[in-house]
């Protein structure tokens, strides 16, 4: 994780050449053109701001065929699947 990471000091920083790796397909994520990934996760449907699991890297195309633990409980109301663009 990376948060509270600060950026706007140096556009073209590298933080640490670190390398996201998708949970569904397991190959690597570059970041877009903005250097954003995106990184999907489970909330609590009462606390969207609040990841109960993940969140995990996740390329936009294999979003679909991702599982996680809360599937049986996703759909009920009660957990929702979440995701951000998160600052690569
Ligand atoms: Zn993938």
């Amino acid at each position: 994780m990376i948060a509270g990471l600060q950026t706007g000091d140096s556009a073209s920083r590298r933080f640490g050449g670190m390398e996201y790796v998708c949970e569904v397909c397991k190959q690597r994520i570059e970041p877009n053109a903005r250097g954003k990934i995106r990184v999907e996760g489970v909330t609590h449907s009462s606390t969207p701001k609040a990841w109960i699991w993940g969140p995990v890297p996740c390329h936009d195309e294999c979003r679909l065929r991702l599982r996680t633990p809360y599937d049986d409980q996703v759909g009920t109301g009660e957990y929702v699947l979440t995701w951000q663009d998160m600052t690569a």
